[in-house]
């Protein structure tokens, strides 16, 4: 019984850090080598992680993949045993209505769970321990989106049981949600802004975490917590002050 459970941990682990790997490298090929002179002033540094910063962001998430596949193995082990609020069939109005709300209550329990443990992750004693690993990348890569410490990757995993089990949510809708996660991780730590110059005048919009915002908590780690949106930032005062200014000069190419 152990057996088909290391098995499919196994299975999934091969998965997501498969996927990680190409992804990452994708991202940073196309982006950073293939578009590098029409996005030249979106790039925010060359020196993109020397070899060894590279091998150890990988070396690292590697550990995390098997540990997010072991999180994920609980979460279908959950479904399996019928503990957690996924469904699969749309067959009335309530599935319906939880198809949206499902997902946005996810993103909204997520922001805010991620916030607070991040500033906590950021006090003197916890931070040595479990978060440093990820803040040795100052000059962050698509590579740095998995690069965690063990005990932190459980911390942000632990919150996917948890979700599934108090959160109605369609089943692919969750997927799409693990699928944003590790788009977003990518975009926010590959070292150039994607998003268009116009985004930081449309509501709503303007207020997701892109790489300009991320970026400046790896080199100001007192500012810019968030994980896909800028609002606890905002409410709690710990907004990067010349985050505004920054988007705009790396979406300007005159500047
Ligand atoms: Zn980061
Ligand atoms: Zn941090």
């Amino acid at each position: 019984m152990l057996g088909h459970w290391v098995f499919w941990i196994g299975a999934l682990f091969m998965v997501i850090f498969i996927r990680y790997l190409l992804f990452s490298g994708l991202y940073h090929y196309v982006l950073r080598l293939r578009l590098r002179d029409r996005l030249r002033h979106r790039i925010f540094h060359y020196e993109v992680g020397a070899g060894a910063q590279v091998r150890r962001e990988i070396q690292r998430s590697a550990i995390v993949s098997l540990i997010f596949a072991a999180f994920g193995i609980l979460v279908l082990y959950l479904w399996q045993e019928d503990h957690t609020q996924l469904y699969l069939t749309l067959t009335g109005t309530r599935d319906v209505i939880w198809l949206l709300l499902g997902p946005l209550l996810f993103l909204l329990a997520q922001e805010t769970y991620y916030y607070w443990i991040h500033r906590w992750m950021h006090r003197p004693g916890i931070y040595e321990r479990v978060h440093r690993w990820h803040h040795e990348s100052i000059e962050t890569t698509a590579w740095t989106a998995f690069s965690f410490h063990p005990t932190e990757a459980v911390l942000q995993a632990v919150f996917l049981p948890l979700s599934v089990m108090i959160i109605p949510m369609h089943a692919l809708a969750f997927l799409t949600l693990l699928a944003i996660m590790t788009l977003s991780a990518t975009i926010n730590h590959a070292g150039i802004e994607v998003f268009p110059a116009r985004w930081s005048k449309v509501p709503v919009v303007r207020g997701l975490i892109g790489a300009t915002h991320h970026d400046v908590h790896h080199k100001q780690a007192r500012y810019n917590f968030g994980l896909y949106f800028t609002f606890w930032d905002r409410w709690m005062g710990t907004e990067s002050p010349g985050f505004r200014e920054r988007f705009r000069r790396f979406t300007n190419p005159e500047d």
